[in-house]
């Protein structure tokens, strides 16, 4: 049933199994429209959300217009970009002028923002075609999309289990051929961890290489925006459309976004002579899947075939990285959140002629917070009150200053830092549900460069009881790069992974 290796080798009929790359390319040459390109992913769309649910709000008429507009650009003799026409799904959490942002929330339904978040406005510069917004948990905190409130998005490798999450609406739009690319965000691991359990290229930019205005915000020191694709030469050619500095992001890097596609490309010939792979001893034996650990055991000799060199590093404060992130981001979001009062947005004042005053304040209160934004808002207001404040989030501040320094150290040693992305496949809907440190165990392996704002890819890398495996790859701050040359490396010997047919 599982087609593996060469998607992306030969012209296929169907547009929706085409990279983003190839389109791109096929337009540019007038080979085929942008118009048709949209239609088809219209029409994917049509045929398989009803058992996907990777969006909220599919934008069709928006997203022909905008596909028009190329196409005449191009018959105009104007330059298009390599993306051109290329349609692209964007996370719910990304403000988008006048078209519904919810962040899976009952809360912000009816929201139309006023404004566009920078990457949606450097999408649409560059010529990308938006075809709507993507299912998620609610504010971005969750591992499954079980938390959204419009329910939840279903894994295009088997539609009984969880496409991850947060961002598991973009995963499965992308893995399920809706769009050849999505945007997430990565706050612990929300675009690496579905992409590792839909078997898609999902890359976390380094923090600040991506701008976070007009980015719904859950935990601002770690909130990063980036790429969701089914090759890593789509995922580094969507970065570098997105990344680069923001005068409005005040956490901006003021430097370009390095060179990664050129990187990527450099990749996919296969050679990582003198590359140093570090593997972080502290996570051998640490929970991991037997089918987890050895997909990944097996990419990292493939990838030393390749001329990598495999080098240990010690990073013993990861241990703890997990405990702080789940005090630092509740921390951060219990102080984000408080501007969802029920007065400044989603439903208003004499919407629809009407609602009163009271009946808004009634009504928000009603449709309020799903209990896992709740959980996190207690935790944090308390992690953050007088006489807690040095024991939880003071401690939890000092242990990421570790982890980061461990992180100096590894890359002393060694170039990246490969592990797996999630200790565990795709699993059932409800089987993490009841307990939530079960759910938060999910970004054991992601948080970590989180916590020191590094970048990291996940590629898929294997299959375990059928089901894709993701490796991550973790680089220094600034050294995305790296990670794109060593994921299309490891692409170009494993192959591409294409779900079955839905
Ligand atoms: N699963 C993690 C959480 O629930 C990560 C979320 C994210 O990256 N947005 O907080």
């Amino acid at each position: 049933m599982t087609e593996q290796g060469n998607r992306a080798a030969g012209p296929d009929a169907d547009l929706t199994r085409w990279s983003a790359a190839e389109l791109g390319r096929a337009i540019g040459a007038g080979e085929v429209s942008a118009e048709e390109v949209t239609r088809a992913h219209l029409d994917r769309i049509a045929a398989v959300e009803a058992r996907v649910h990777a969006s909220l709000h599919v934008d069709g008429e928006g997203a022909l217009a905008a596909a028009r507009s190329v196409d005449s650009r191009r018959a105009a003799g104007q330059a298009v970009g390599p993306l051109g026409g290329v349609p692209v799904a964007v996370k719910d959490v990304l403000v988008t002028r006048g078209i519904p942002t919810t962040c899976g929330s009952r809360i912000l339904e009816n929201w139309l923002p006023p404004y566009d978040a920078t990457v949606v406005e450097r999408l649409r510069d560059a010529g990308l075609v938006m075809l709507g917004k993507t299912n998620m948990d609610e504010f971005a905190m969750g591992s499954s999309t079980e938390y959204s409130a419009f329910g939840p998005s279903y894994n295009p490798w088997d539609l009984s289990r969880i496409p991850g999450g947060s961002g598991g609406g973009s995963a499965a739009a992308v893995a399920g051929c809706e769009a050849p690319l999505a945007i997430g965000t990565d706050t612990g691991g929300s675009i690496r961890q579905p992409g590792a359990v839909t078997g898609t290229v999902g890359a976390k930019p380094t923090y600040g290489g991506t701008s976070r205005y007009g980015l719904i915000a859950f935990s601002s020191s770690l909130d990063t925006p980036g790429p969701v694709a089914r090759t890593v030469e789509d995922a580094a050619l969507l970065h570098a459309v997105i990344g680069g500095p923001d005068p409005r992001d005040s956490t901006s890097i003021p430097a370009p976004v390095p060179d990664v596609v050129a990187a990527a490309r450099q990749g996919a010939s296969g050679d990582l002579t003198g590359v140093r792979l570090g593997l972080v001893k502290e996570f051998a034996g640490e929970g991991a899947e037997p089918g987890v650990s050895a997909a990944v055991r097996d990419a990292i000799e493939a990838l030393t075939k390749l001329g990598a060199e495999v080098v240990e590093v010690s990073c013993p404060h990861f241990r703890y990285a997990l405990p702080a992130y789940y005090l630092i981001a509740p921390s951060e979001c219990s102080s984000n959140l408080a501007r969802f009062d029920g007065v400044r947005y989603g439903l208003r004042v004499g919407d629809d002629g009407t609602r009163s005053l009271e009946e808004v304040m009634s009504l928000t209160r009603d449709r309020g917070f799903g209990p896992e934004v709740k959980r996190r808002i207690m935790l944090g207001t308390y992690a953050l009150s007088a006489g807690y404040y040095d024991a939880y989030y003071g401690q939890a501040q000092k242990v990421r200053t570790l982890i980061s320094r461990d992180f100096a150290a590894a890359f002393a040693a060694a170039d990246v830092l490969v592990a797996p992305t999630t200790p565990f496949v795709a699993f059932p809907f409800g089987a993490r549900t009841s307990d939530p440190y079960q759910m938060y165990l999910a970004d054991l392996y992601t948080i970590p460069s989180n916590l020191y704002g590094g970048p990291a890819i996940s590629v898929p890398c294997g299959l375990s009881e059928g089901l894709p495996v993701g490796l991550q790859v973790m680089a220094p701050t600034m050294a995305d790069d790296r990670m794109y040359r060593v994921a299309a490396a490891l692409e170009s010997t494993v192959g591409l992974f294409t779900p079955p047919e839905l």
